[in-house]
Formats: structure tokens, sequence, C-alpha cells
């Protein structure tokens, strides 16, 4: 459907080759080797500058001859290149060398210990005649031999050198663990199979997380059990949640039960400065995977490349998109039954680009979210196993104080626990070294405003009770499925899940007692504090649309009954002008009055309505938000139990 977009209308950036989308092997062998030639090259002409300087005249031709006319020269040998004029005859003694020697390698002005003058030659007659009258020896080279020497002095020595230098280099960056210049391979951290000791056991307050995961345990170890019966394993699962919530964390634990190998990238791993880097990491991570079938491949951060192309106006981000592009090919390239499972964590899943999530990539989606008192206390007790605590330390209690708090942020406060016994010369941690940890903790939470105020809390409490009161007693609301106040992020300090059951048609009465759940909780707020807070803010858009679309779309208002106030414009499949449906308006100023002060009427009407509903239930308002405060979250049963009493 057009989700997945090529890259040639932004087609000029790909710095070496093609775009490495379609079948990029052929470019990246030359690729690569064409940065090699490069480098060779330019090192090969540095060495040379620096350590082969083949001109290197000392002197003058007129001081050159001046020496042998003074009679300080005494030999000189001639080259193509130069001449080099020696102040002793042979060492050996005899005048004239019978083969000639070679050039000395020596080309500093002196040669051993005797001085020599070098300059560059000139087509001078009178040289030799020179020569000949002070009875110079003098010689030229051959060039064969020089030849050979300059082949391996200017290009053999050189290319031997700079290997060298680079193997000390590739050695010296593989144990670093860093891979500067094969940029292409992949950076995955592999865990072999049977190295990872994280167990589901080493979990804890993501009970439904687990539960998912377990399946997909089930599915690496005895896959034909599904395959048989004609189902399709999942080839993908996102884990949405939180940072520090545990889903890292959680995908080892599946490999390590599974146990299969595990290879473990990072999003931000996948990005690089060159086009068609990540892209080719992606190809080599799934290459390498698929070798090591059954196994895990886990993307951490995945909204890193993930992030919507669609958002992309100003030209976008063609490395990413690449990459992106890259990952979704792989993903669709790969058979489920063969044992690979793509296991992703976010926490934006907002941002991600809508082809990821659709079937056949990352089509489960399991919420990892910040743990409830039991969940935090059953952490607490996991990671306090290593730590030697007083008998004293209540968990229970400690949890209790850490509302909101993540898996990550109690492991902390174990540790720092511990540090401060040890600082305080204990030899056990003590209740008091926790309370001081989590005050340390708050101080850096509360900036974050993840932490709220005890009132704030019951305000919350009552609020979304008043939501879940509603839902039980309106005929036809759909069923709730959970309550809860750990807080969730900035803005959404509660919530009360219901189970939404799909809906094509909906009947007056239903659209109207959505309107009353959604009302529940200014409702309960405004019945047990006598006052009323912003907390309901989305709620009351939600009603206020419902309440207008009865009217303006719906015909279920008292003077237009049956008829439609607005027409959808052009919708995005018809028309290229419009990418959004437009909102004719075909009716006068009058009716939009009407329309005003009828959604202010259904409103009005609704929330005494429901006010009265809760003031007849306000002893039930109270155990069941007392018992919220208390548990943080009430499930299902928990919440039919208290309302059927
Ligand atoms: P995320 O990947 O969701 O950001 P991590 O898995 O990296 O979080 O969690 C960081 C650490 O916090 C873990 O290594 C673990 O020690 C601790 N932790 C987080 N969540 C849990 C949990 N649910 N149960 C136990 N420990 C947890
Ligand atoms: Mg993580
Ligand atoms: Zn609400």
């Amino acid at each position: 459907m057009g989700e997945r977009k090529n890259n040639k209308h932004r087609g000029f950036k790909f710095p070496f080759g093609g775009p490495p989308l379609p079948n990029p092997k052929p470019f990246r062998g030359w690729k690569f080797s064409i940065i090699y030639i490069l480098i060779l090259a330019v090192g090969m002409s540095l060495f040379n500058y620096v350590f082969m300087k083949r001109v290197n005249p000392t002197i003058d031709f007129s001081e050159f001859k001046a020496k042998i006319l003074s009679g300080e020269i005494k030999r000189v040998e001639l080259t193509d290149a130069y001449f080099t004029g020696y102040t002793t005859t042979k060492k050996d003694g005899s005048a004239v060398p019978a083969v000639p020697a070679a050039p000395s390698l020596k080309r500093n002005g002196t040669s051993g210990t005797e001085p020599v003058y070098r300059t560059v030659p000139l087509n001078d007659p009178d040289l030799i005649r020179l020569m000949d009258e002070k009875q110079v020896a003098y010689y030229a080279v051959s060039r064969e031999g020089s030849a050979i020497l300059n082949i391996i002095f200017s290009w053999i020595l050189p290319i031997a050198f700079f290997f060298f230098i680079w193997r000390f280099l590739m050695k010296r960056l593989g144990n670093m663990g860093g891979n500067v210049l094969s940029v292409g391979q992949n950076r995955a951290v592999i865990v072999a199979e049977g190295d990872i000791i994280t167990r589901f056991s080493d979990v804890a307050g993501v009970d439904e997380a687990k539960e998912e995961l377990v399946e997909v345990v089930d599915f690496l170890k005895t896959p034909q059990k599904y395959t048989d019966i004609g189902g399709k394993i999942p080839k993908g699962v996102l884990l949405v949640g939180p940072p520090g919530t545990g889903k890292t964390l959680l995908a080892r634990a599946v490999a390590g039960e599974a146990g299969v190998a595990f290879f473990r990238m990072s999003g931000a791993d996948f990005v690089e400065m060159f086009v068609g880097v990540g892209a080719a990491r992606v190809r080599d991570l799934f290459k390498q995977a698929r070798d090591k079938a059954p196994c895990i491949i886990f993307i951490d951060e995945l909204d890193a490349i993930g992030k919507s192309r669609l958002n992309n106006i100003a030209g976008g981000n063609d490395e990413r998109e690449q990459t992106l592009n890259q990952l979704l090919v792989e993903m669709d390239g790969f058979d489920a039954t063969s044992g690979l499972i793509i296991l992703a964590a976010t926490n934006r899943p907002d941002v991600l680009d809508p082809a990821l999530l659709r079937p056949g990539r990352f089509d489960r989606q399991v919420l990892v979210d910040r743990p409830d008192l039991p969940g935090r206390e059953a952490i607490l007790r996991i990671h306090s196993k290593a730590v030697r605590l007083s008998p004293q330390v209540d968990l229970a209690a400690i949890a209790r104080l850490t509302s909101g708090f993540v898996g990550a942020d109690l492991a902390n406060i174990v540790n720092e626990a511990a540090l401060l016994a040890v600082r305080g010369g204990r030899t056990q941690v003590v209740q008091k070294d926790f309370e001081e940890a989590i005050e340390k903790t708050l101080a850096g939470l509360q900036k974050k405003n993840r932490i709220i105020s005890p009132e704030e809390r019951r305000i919350v409490a009552f609020h979304e009770t008043g939501h879940a009161l509603m839902a039980a007693f309106t005929p036809g609301a759909d069923p709730v499925q959970k309550i809860s106040i750990v807080p969730r992020g900035i803005g959404a300090l509660g919530y009360t899940m219901q189970i939404a059951e799909d809906r094509y048609l909906m009947t007056e009465g239903e659209l109207l007692g959505k309107i009353d759940v959604l009302l529940g909780g200014r409702a309960a707020e405004e019945l047990i504090f006598g006052k009323i807070s912003t907390g309901a803010a989305n709620d009351l858009t939600r009603a206020t649309d419902i309440a207008r679309q009865m009217i303006t779309d719906y015909g279920m208002s008292s003077r237009f009954r049956n008829g439609a106030l607005t027409r959808r414009g052009a919708s995005l499949l018809g028309s290229h002008q419009a990418p959004e449906p437009v909102l004719h308006r075909e009716y006068s100023e009058a009716t939009q009055e009407y329309i005003d002060d009828e959604i202010a009427r259904i409103l009005e009407t609704r929330y005494a309505q429901v006010r009265e509903t809760l003031a007849q239930r306000e002893a039930l308002l109270h155990t069941v938000a007392e018992l919220l405060l208390e548990k943080e979250s009430l499930d299902e049963k928990e919440f039919k139990e208290l309302i059927s009493r």
C-alpha cells in the first residue's frame, strides 16, 4: 500500500556506488575497496614525500664543478637523476670500481663518514673533460639495478609498511571493541546460547507482559506445535513501555528461557554518518542471525530507526529511512518457521512508522508498564536477594513509599541503601537506609514529574473510581477491565480500562452512556472534594465530541432529528488537493448556536444524572477508592467483587 517508499526521488546522496537497497552485495564489495585504495594511495605519496625525496640537491652545479676543480671531489657517480661526488676514491683503494656500486641509500650529504656532494645533472661536456683532467674517477650506474630498487622503495616497502600499520590499528581497535573501518559490519552484541542467565523469575511486576512472552518462548522451543496446526508464528514482538520498566531485561529473559542465541543491538547503532551503512548493518545482522537460528534478534530503542517517515516533510533523513526500509525488507524476507523472532523495545510507540506495525512485522505489542504495589514489592525482593538485609526491613512498606517508581529505580534504591549501610558502618541494610535512598531518588523523579503528592493521589483515585462505577452501572457500557492510579508519564495520572468490543453501530442510549462514563470522573471529584480539577480535561473533550457528533452527524437532536449537518469533503483517496477530509459547514449561524446550546444541554443533563447516580453510591465510591489507594490497581475480578457486595 505504498508504505515502503523507495529512495529514488531523493537519489543523489549515495556516496559510493548506487543505492544499496535492491541487491547491494556487489556495491558493497567495491565500495569498500575504493576506500582502502584511496587510503593506500594517500599514504604512499606521504611515505614517498617523507622518506624518499628523490631529488635532493645539496649544492649547485657550478659549486660541484668548483669542488672537482679544487680536487675535493675524487670520485663521481653519474645517474639520470643526479651526480654524486665523493671525496675519496673507492675505499678498497682501487680508483675505479669494476662493477658500479649501487647508489648510496643515504642521501643527506654523507655516505658513511665520507662527505658527499650531490647536484642535479646538466648536460655539460666540460664536466667530463674537467674530470679527466683532474683524474676524477667517474662512472654511470646501471639503470636496471636502480629500477628494481626504485620499485622496492617506492612501492613494496610502503605497501608493507602500511599493511603492518593497518594490521596493528585493526588489532588495537578490535581490542577496544570498536570497529571503525569495517563500517558495514554489525555491532550486535551476540550472546551465545546458554550464556544468558536471565530468567523470567528475575523480572517482576510486569505479569501481563510476561504471560505474552512465555508464549514466544514456546514458539522458539516447539515451533512445530504451532505450524502443524497451520498457525503462523509471529515474527516480531514489540515491547512498549516507559524507560527502566524492564524491557531489555524481559528480552534477555526470553532468550534465556528459550535457550537460544541472542543478538542485541540498539537502534542508535544502525544510524551512522554514511548513507547505506545502517542498511548494511541490518542486512549483516539478519544474515548472521539466520545462520544461528533458532535465535532472537533484539533491537533496543527501535524508535531511533523506526521513526515515521511521513513526518519528514523537509527532505527527511536518508540514512535512517534506508535503514528502516532494509529492516522492513528483512522482516518480510524470512519465513516464520525459521526459528527467528525479532523483539524490539521502545518507549515512543507513537512515533513509530506505521509500516513497522503491520501484520507480519511487529504485529504483537506487549505493554511493559510501571509496576503497581505488589509488583514493586516483588521487584524489591528480587534485587535485595544479593544484599544482606536486616530482618526488620519491611519491603512492603518500601513498596508503598515508591509509587511511580520503575524497576530500574527500585534496583537503584536497593543498591543505594546498601551503600548507605556501608557508609554508616553497618553490616546489614536497615529500613532507615531504604528510606534515605528513596528520598534521594524522589528528588530526581519529582523533577521529572513522575511523582504526585498524596492529595493529588486521592483525587485521582476518586476520579478513576467515578469512571469505573459509572461504567459498572450504565446499562450497555463496556465492562471495567482494570483501574489504576499508577502515574504514567506526564499528564496521565491514572486510568480506567474498559474492555471495548468491536462495534459497528451504537444506539443513542449507548452514546449517552459513553458520555456518562466519561463524566463520572469529574462528578466523583466534585461529590467527594466539593471542587473540580483539571484532571478531567481529556474526558471532557471526548464527551463533548460525542455530544456534537450526535447532533451534527447522527441526527439525534430534537430539531434535526434525522438530518446530518456536516458533509465530509473529498477524502484522501479521492482527491489530490485535500490531504485531510474537509468539513463543509452547510448550515446557518442560528444552527451553529443551536448546536452549541444543545451540546451544553446534553452535557449538563447527563452530568446532573451522573452525580445523582454516584451520590446514591457514595459508600461504594469510598470503598473502591480507598482500596485503589492502597493497592494502586484493581483488576476486573477485584472490582466486580467489590461492587457486587
Ligand atoms: P528498559 O529496557 O525498559 O529501559 P531495563 O530492562 O534496561 O529497562 O532495566 C534496567 C534495570 O532495572 C534492569 O537491569 C533490572 O536490574 C532493573 N529492572 C527493571 N525492570 C525490572 C523488573 N520488572 N523486574 C526486575 N528488575 C527490573
Ligand atoms: Mg532498555
Ligand atoms: Zn478521567
